[in-house]
């Protein structure tokens, strides 16, 4: 095939025979996101490459090897976003959001763009819902976020799914957590992989994200974060889940949840479905706004991976939102007929009845066949005679049930 009618490798068409499926979710989301009190964001596909590597890590495995980044031609060297905070944290930052009421909460509906080896669920362009929180530091807010996701997952009809937390301490207490996982894996630098060598010199937490079979069996023994949480972080913690519990949110501790993105303090979370996939997660990242020069300020939020929440959402054959289908189809017999139809249609849709007719000049017959495969509830035909008369037949399509009406006042009320 030419590469001009094959979309690029790693991405996804929404076809309208499934956009009603993203759009159950966006709708979803976005309801329940303004309930708790958010407010949208919408911040540019492309920001300074320097943003990302700033804030989601020169030593992460987006910033290394999966962003989308060029040089415009100004020699601007810009990067499509390989997720949604960043640029929510830069712009609050840039538009002084922080000068408002605190806490600050956001969210987005954003595509992302990371160059990934594609297979099921892993996509070079996926779209998240991400919110934010930030000016909120109290274990209340974490579980606010779990809480406004819990609601969300409720609503969409996933109930089988895990969420997964952890605390990765502050950086006080990750340091010396940072090296007892340096001296652990010290042991078996030789047969670790390149990128682990890595990891062991510039960000050893990262060694517990390794994807390699033989790398990733290390971390089964390998000394525990939330051993080395100190007094406040361990107190935070243990709020977190009381609240959690009191708000009847069920919840796994899984201690080697470090998340991939370097920003994060404390809470850090998953969303996992029964098959294994990691459709969401997120947690406090309390030093990014001052990594990105604005004065202090803590955050907390999570992104939701879209594509993945409907595969979960499939996979529990959960209900979608029904696909629009016309109200009425109202065919037409010679011109004059054919300009009341368009008349008719016209004004029916100014009141929000989705009334269609043809564009096309067909038979009556093909007016009608087309009238049943885009799924018009009912149907009509006005030919001379009804013009004449001013009456027609209103035929429910399911039915086949058939009732005259008047065609100079009908207002489709059913
Ligand atoms: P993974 O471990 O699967 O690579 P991640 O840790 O890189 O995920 P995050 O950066 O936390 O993912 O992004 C949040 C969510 O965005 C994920 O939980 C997932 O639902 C979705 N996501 C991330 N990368 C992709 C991708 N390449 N294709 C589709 N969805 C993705
Ligand atoms: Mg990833």
């Amino acid at each position: 095939m030419s590469l001009i009618t094959k979309a690029p490798r790693g991405t996804l068409d929404k076809l309208p025979n499934e956009i009603h499926k993203y759009q159950t979710v966006e709708t979803s989301a976005r309801q329940i996101a303004e309930v708790y009190g958010f407010k949208e964001i919408r911040t540019p596909v492309f920001e300074h490459t320097e943003l990302f590597k700033r804030s989601v890590g020169d030593t992460t495995d987006i910033v290394q090897k999966e962003m989308y980044t060029f040089d415009d031609k100004k020699g601007r060297s810009l990067t499509l976003k390989p997720e949604g905070t960043a640029g929510a944290a830069r712009s609050a930052i840039e538009n002084g959001l922080f000068n408002d009421a605190l806490p600050l909460k956001l969210y987005y509906f954003t595509n992302c763009y990371r160059y990934e080896a594609p297979q099921s669920g892993r996509y070079r362009e996926f779209s998240q819902f991400g919110v934010e929180v930030f000016g909120a530091d109290k274990p209340a807010c974490d579980v606010q976020l779990l809480a406004l996701a819990s609601d969300l997952f409720k609503k969409l009809g996933i109930s089988k799914y895990t969420l997964e937390i952890n605390s990765i301490g502050c950086p006080e207490c990750r340091k010396t957590y940072q090296d007892a996982l340096k001296k652990y894996y010290s042991q078996f630098k030789q047969t670790l992989c390149g990128d682990c060598h890595e990891r062991l010199e510039r960000n050893p937490m990262r060694l517990l994200d390794c994807k390699n079979p033989n790398c990733s069996e290390y971390k089964t023994a390998a000394p525990l974060i939330l051993e080395y949480n100190c007094e406040t972080c361990a107190d935070y913690f243990n709020n977190v889940k009381q609240y959690l519990t009191a708000l009847e949110i069920s919840y796994i501790v899984n201690p080697k949840i470090v998340r991939g993105l370097d920003y994060y303090t404390n809470t850090v979370f998953e969303f996992i479905s029964p098959t294994g996939l990691v459709f969401g997660g997120g947690g406090r990242y309390n030093g990014l706004i001052e990594e990105l020069g604005g004065n202090p300020m803590t955050g907390a939020g999570f992104a939701l991976g879209i594509e993945r929440v409907i595969s979960v959402m499939e996979g529990e054959n959960a209900q979608f939102n029904e696909p629009n289908t016309p109200d009425i189809y109202i065919a037409g017999l010679g011109e004059e007929a054919m300009l009341f139809a368009l008349q008719l249609s016209h004004k029916l849709c100014k009141n929000g009845v989705s009334a269609q007719t043809d564009l096309t000049g067909r038979s009556v017959k093909a007016q009608m066949r087309y009238a049943d495969k885009i799924g018009a509830k009912f149907s009509m035909v006005i030919g001379d005679n009804e013009l004449q008369t001013g009456k027609a037949m209103l035929k429910n399509m399911i039915t086949k049930e058939a009732e005259e009406i008047d065609i100079n006042n009908f207002d489709y009320k059913r």
